[in-house]
């Protein structure tokens, strides 16, 4: 069998043929290189309008890179046809393996994408033995081409969330899908001010808007705004995930500076090393830690008692009715109040204003369980960190539609797995 025959099986262009194929001598890695050529009386495809011309003249030959096989660089070969296009004027052909200026053909710029959803971009550079910049190119045509393939239609849910990224508090804001048959990323956005979350309805459209029976968001006050003034069909649903990590975060304020207070005093350091006792749920802890917080239980610390009330708001998620649940949060806000920890009366005050929106949460049905923001959360997190090549903002929105962002890919007649 020969390379040609093969590569017509897996690789057949209509109006191209593929020539002779060489083993490169003087090349560095093992690399063989395929001629291919325009097949006889065929016209030119104009790249810009798509319209067939009279040949007007060739180019130098070009090299486009295809996917490697036996540990062995394939290139392709071949001089562009100029077009003298009626419409347009003189412009290169259209070439179906290749799009634009890229030196890699199609086929190998999806191969490499679609390891990039598995491995990190490096890893599929070093694998592959090709450069960063490929991979990166590789994912940006694989991200572009999707979403503007992919389907918006019928999305009734979405869920807005932040990530920290890079250093410092620069934050950028992502809306998920999270209607049950299809989660996914849908948008992204730098910061999270009132103007980003604009910027995204105006992405949306009015239309799509209308549609949207459910979103789900924390308590950040610039979203809590523009949802109001943009959707406010839309049942608005306090994340559970958001609150119990600000619950989670007050907790940890009372800890440091009471540890520091302690110290001062000269106390024992009874609470530095403490801080993930307090933090975990109880099921959670080993033995270990599980004495270890027997023996903090004693004290009658602030701590420990923005601890027991954290634990016992935990409750408030298992009511079935609204208006039980309002019952609950009720006394739950009115104990903490009183109990003089301020970072805790402050959790209590903004619960206390977002009374109605926090019981949507019991209107929806508890549909939208804190694990679907929150998975997206953990994932959005690990891809920007993974990426310490991302240094800029392009590059980390590449990255994230492409983890994340559930877009479609081509049909395509062989797979290269
Ligand atoms: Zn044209």
């Amino acid at each position: 069998m020969q390379l040609k025959t093969i590569l017509n099986r897996i690789q057949k262009f209509k109006s191209f043929v593929y020539g002779s194929i060489r083993w490169v001598e003087e090349a560095k890695e093992p690399t063989i290189e395929v001629e291919l050529h325009p097949r006889a009386n065929s016209r030119p495809i104009c790249s810009e309008c798509g319209c067939k011309g009279p040949g007007y003249d060739r180019l130098p030959i070009r090299r486009f890179e295809f996917i490697p096989t036996w540990g062995i660089k394939v290139f392709f070969l071949y001089a562009p046809r100029r077009v003298d296009c009626p419409t347009c004027g003189i412009r290169v052909e259209r070439m179906p393996w290749s799009e634009g200026k890229h030196r890699l053909t199609e086929t190998y710029a999806w191969f490499l994408a679609g390891w990039a959803r598995r491995l990190s971009w490096k890893e599929v550079a070093e694998a592959f033995r090709t450069t960063w910049d490929h991979v990166f190119c590789s994912v940006e045509m694989a991200v572009t081409w999707g979403r503007v393939q992919r389907d918006l239609t019928g999305i009734a849910a979405i869920g807005i969330d932040e990530i920290q990224w890079q250093r410092g508090h620069k934050y950028l804001t992502l809306v998920y899908q999270i209607d049950a048959g299809c989660r996914r990323l849908l948008w992204i956005g730098k910061e999270r001010r009132v103007k980003t979350l604009l910027r995204f309805f105006r992405w949306f459209g009015k239309e799509r808007t209308k549609e949207l029976d459910y979103i789900c968001s924390d308590m950040w006050k610039p979203y809590l705004r523009v949802i109001a003034k943009k959707a406010g069909q839309a049942i608005h649903v306090l994340d559970r995930f958001h609150i119990m990590s600000n619950v989670s975060k007050a907790i940890d304020k009372v800890r440091a500076q009471e540890a520091k207070e302690l110290k001062e005093k000269g106390y024992d350091p009874v609470l530095t090393k403490s801080r993930w006792l307090l933090l975990k749920r109880p099921e959670n802890l080993t033995d270990k830690q599980e004495t270890k917080l027997a023996d903090l239980l004693r004290y009658n610390l602030k701590s420990i008692r923005s601890y027991l009330l954290k634990e016992e708001f935990q409750l408030f998620w298992s009511y079935k009715s609204p208006y039980w649940a309002g019952q609950f949060l009720d006394k739950w806000c009115a104990k903490t109040m009183r109990s003089k920890i301020e970072p805790m009366k402050d959790i209590a005050r903004s619960l206390r204003k977002h009374r109605p929106l926090l019981l949507n949460w019991f209107r929806a049905k508890k549909q939208f369980s804190s694990g679907i923001v929150e998975g997206f959360n953990n994932k959005a997190k690990l891809t920007t960190r993974k990426a310490y090549g991302f240094r800029t903002y392009h590059a980390a929105e590449i990255a994230l539609y492409h983890a994340l962002g559930a877009l479609p890919v081509p049909k395509v007649t062989h797979e290269f797995f």
